[in-house]
């Protein structure tokens, strides 16, 4: 009987190091396949809502780990977030990003603005303003073109830090978008002190809008502050019909959703140009 907890115990621990072992091959393997330029970006539209039109899209990373295998943003994010790993594949976002917008300009495409997403360690990181410094004269691109999102959870760790980076981005044109809005604890009253040009509200109040009050009331307060602080509305995962009808009616500006159109491809995406 004295032998179980010690068992248990060395169960235990040879669970935590087979993760730690598994968590350290990942991020591993996610190091080498940056070098073996493995990963990609999908772009998923975003549209006006009254008669439909192409207004920008988000840049989605995706991983190409074997040929018929590619992997979501929720296999590798988190782990390269753990690590300096999430600031260079940023980077090789933005810069990624940059690159196309210009490949578009010069096949004579319309280009749209594309919005690429910045983790937190990121953010803290003053390499950022020059990433995108950096990008932006390699490409010659339209600075407009170019969009970061940070999650509101970002823009409250180290808020001031924070901002005086975020203003420098701004400065070189860049626009900012706060997302994921309303999962955080941030006020729009708070947000007034960001330098930011766009809010996007999160999936969880587009989801419900159609059948919870409150959620409904949230979103049509949000958007009216928004527009007061002079910030455009995108509405995230927008699915239905019915959820479109009610953000159309709430003046929501943008909408980006499956209803709309899915994270796709280089290729596919291009068509719609
Ligand atoms: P996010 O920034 O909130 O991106 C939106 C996510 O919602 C995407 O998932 C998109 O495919 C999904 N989505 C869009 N419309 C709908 C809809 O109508 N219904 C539903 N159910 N989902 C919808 P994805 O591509 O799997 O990305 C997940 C998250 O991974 C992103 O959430 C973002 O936080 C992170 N991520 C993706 N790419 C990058 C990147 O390049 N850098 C960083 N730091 N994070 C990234
Ligand atoms: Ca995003
Ligand atoms: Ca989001
Ligand atoms: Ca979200």
């Amino acid at each position: 009987a004295k032998a179980q907890p010690r068992a248990s115990f060395q169960f235990w621990s040879e669970d935590i190091n087979t993760r730690l072992h598994d968590r350290l091959a990942l991020e591993i393997e996610l190091r080498q396949a940056l070098r073996d330029d493995l990963f990609l970006l999908h772009y998923q539209p975003q549209f006006t809502f009254q008669n439909p039109r192409l207004v920008g899209m988000e840049a989605l990373m995706r991983w190409q780990r074997t040929p018929d295998q590619l992997v979501m943003p929720s296999g590798f994010i988190e782990i390269a977030e753990e690590s300096d790993l999430i600031v260079d594949m940023g980077a090789w976002a933005v810069l990624q990003a940059a690159r196309q917008v210009a490949q578009w300009l010069q096949a004579g495409h319309q280009a749209v603005p594309i919005a690429v997403n910045i983790s937190a360690r990121q953010c803290l990181n003053r390499d950022l303003v020059q990433v995108v410094r950096l990008a932006l004269l390699e490409t010659k691109i339209p600075p407009h073109l170019l969009r970061l999102e940070i999650t509101e959870t970002t823009a409250m760790t180290d808020a001031d830090q924070v901002i005086g980076l975020l203003r420098e981005i701004r400065t070189l044109g860049v626009g900012l978008s706060v997302d994921d809005f309303g999962t955080g604890y941030s006020s729009l009253a708070y947000l007034k002190r960001f330098p930011i040009d766009e809010l996007k509200i999160d999936r969880s109040f587009v989801m419900d809008i159609a059948t919870d009050k409150d959620d409904a009331a949230i979103v049509r307060a949000t958007i009216a502050l928004a527009h007061g602080l002079g910030l455009k509305v995108v509405a995230e995962g927008v699915e239905t019909e019915e959820q479109s009808r009610m953000l159309a009616a709430k003046q929501c500006d943008i909408a980006q959703g499956y209803l709309f159109g899915r994270p796709q491809p280089l290729d596919s995406i291009t068509g719609l140009l």
